[in-house]
Parts: structure tokens; C-alpha cells; sequence
């Protein structure tokens, strides 16, 4: 493990976290969010881990901008921005909500406690029920749900989701936490009204190459070579590849991949019930006497 980088990716994700938490984006573009956002990664000197998530109110994560998209942020919308640095395929990933009606608040508060209050009992050979347990106490007793579906994970090189889960909720199936891992911990929360879980949207804009192989289409596998070299395994919107390819022939292209199952597509996931969800999320890395976050400086 490279905690150096690790803590390199993760000191240039939480500076980036820090503006864009201070920032208005009242009528800003989802696409101008996620350029600039993902700009001032690269600008710093990382790569990035994933294409930033722009999730409004009731979408729990998974979205990112189109190519053009024009959606803007209201006063009224709750939205999530999680981002993700990496350097040399050591992963930061970190997340923020931020409203400017101070109604959602609380909400937002709720899973920065949740987080907090998880992070300060995690060391080596803690293990995750526990962390599952502090999270859901921490967000019912403020009189809100978290989202049992949706867990922090492990992370490896170049690999976001490396095999263990963080839960929300106190659950069964448990590992031991061990110091020569990386881990991101981020507590989803809705309101009372909530189903506390979430289901699969119809929207897909998020990427992965799943495997490699040749599909009998030299353009198809072109841009599968294109995706690897740029991406490796790592999730990419389409607006990352309209850079160099034009837009109409990698949907095509990418249609062709995700059929042949080469390319997994992944679905925006949305509160059950229609309820606004609030997220943090930071990476950490267990020590003897507690934790060494990565995603602060
Ligand atoms: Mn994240
Ligand atoms: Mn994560």
C-alpha cells in the first residue's frame, strides 16, 4: 500500500471538497459543475478516480452531467458532490451536500454526525457492525433514516469498491478493520418519510470498462483500448470521451461495449419513497490508536 499517495490524492480531494462546500452554484449548469470540480483535481497535480457525482434531492448517487447538460441548480435543490482524486491509482474519495435552504440543514448535519461519530470509534481489529451500528443510532436519533442499501467499501490501486463493505445500518456479516487498508466511510441519510433505501433509475451516465476482450468491431474496440489506457478499470462519463471522439458514434460504440458486456453501465440510484438523501464521505486509513484520514489537510 502507497500511503503516500494515498495522502497526496486525498489532500488535494479535500481541498477541492472545502471550495466546493463554500461555493454558490445557484444556476450553474450540472455540466459546468462537474468541469470545473474535476478541473481543480487535475490542476492540483492528481488524476481523477471517477467522474463527479452531481446527485440532486432524491437521487441518492450515480449521476454525473451529460455532454451539455443544461440542468442548474436551484435555491430550492439538495445536491451531493462527490469527487475523486487518485494518484498513481491510490484512490481519495470524498463527498459533500450542500443546500441553500437552511430547511435541509439538519439533513445535511445528520450524516456529517453519522460520519464523525463513526470515524472516532474505527482503529485496527474494530469491526463493521459496530461502525453499521454507530451510523444508524447517530442518524435515528436525529430523528431521521439512513439508506440501509447503500455502504462505505474498501479501496485497492486503481479499484474503488475492493471486496468489504461499510454498512449504514447495523447488520449481520461483519469484518475485522486492518491498518494496511484503505477504506471510505459515507453515511446516506433521508427524512422519516423515506423508505431508507434505494432503487435503480432509468439513467445511466456512469462507465466501467468489466473486462477486456475483442468484439469483432474494430471501432468497438478501439475505443475499448482508448478506455483502458485512459480510464483503466476506473468508472468515465461520455463527456470524458467527446474530448476525442464525436458524440454520436461513441454512444454508438459504447452501446455495442455495454452489450457485449465489456462495459458495465451503471444505473443513478433514487430514494425509494422520492426523499431527499444527504451524504458525506471520507477515506481513511486504520491505525492502532484510531484513524488517518486521508481526505483532510
Ligand atoms: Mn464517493
Ligand atoms: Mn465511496
Amino acid at each position: 500500500m502507497q500511503v503516500e499517495d494515498y495522502i497526496k490524492a486525498g489532500k488535494i480531494a479535500a481541498e477541492v471538497r472545502e471550495n466546493v462546500r463554500k461555493k454558490n452554484w445557484i444556476g450553474i449548469t450540472l455540466e459546468d459543475i462537474c468541469e470545473e470540480v474535476e478541473n481543480e483535481i487535475l490542476k492540483r497535480g492528481a488524476k481523477l478516480a471517477f467522474p463527479v457525482n452531481t446527485s440532486l434531492n432524491e437521487v441518492a448517487a450515480h449521476y454525473t452531467a451529460e455532454p451539455n447538460d443544461q440542468k442548474t441548480v436551484t435555491d430550492t435543490d439538495l445536491i451531493k458532490i462527490d469527487l475523486g482524486a487518485q494518484i498513481n491509482g491510490y484512490i481519495a474519495d470524498t463527498a459533500v451536500t450542500v443546500c441553500y435552504d437552511p430547511q435541509y440543514d439538519s439533513l445535511i448535519q445528520a450524516a456529517e454526525d453519522a460520519l464523525q461519530n463513526a470515524i472516532s470509534i474505527i482503529k485496527i481489529g474494530v469491526k463493521s457492525s459496530d461502525v453499521g451500528r454507530t451510523i444508524e443510532k447517530t442518524v435515528k436519533q436525529l430523528g431521521f433514516k439512513p439508506i440501509a442499501n447503500l455502504s462505505g467499501h474498501s479501496l485497492a490501486q486503481y479499484t474503488i469498491h475492493a471486496g468489504k463493505s461499510i454498512p449504514n445500518i447495523w447488520s449481520i456479516g461483519s469484518f475485522s478493520f486492518k491498518g494496511d487498508v484503505a477504506y471510505a466511510c459515507e453515511p446516506f441519510v433521508t427524512t422519516e418519510k423515506g423508505m431508507g433505501f434505494v432503487r435503480e433509475g432509468k439513467i445511466k451516465n456512469i462507465f466501467a470498462l468489466g473486462s477486456r476482450k475483442r468484439t469483432k468491431n474494430d471501432e468497438a474496440d478501439k475505443l475499448q483500448e482508448y478506455i483502458w489506457t485512459n480510464f483503466n478499470m476506473l468508472p468515465f462519463a461520455l463527456r470524458w470521451l467527446v474530448k476525442d471522439w464525436e458524440e454520436k458514434k461513441a454512444r454508438e460504440l459504447l452501446e455495442i461495449l455495454i452489450k457485449k458486456k465489456v462495459v458495465h453501465a451503471y444505473p443513478i440510484l433514487v430514494e425509494a419513497n422520492g426523499q431527499r438523501v444527504s451524504q458525506a464521505e471520507h477515506t481513511f486509513i486504520p491505525t492502532e490508536t484510531g484513524v488517518t484520514v486521508t481526505t483532510t489537510f
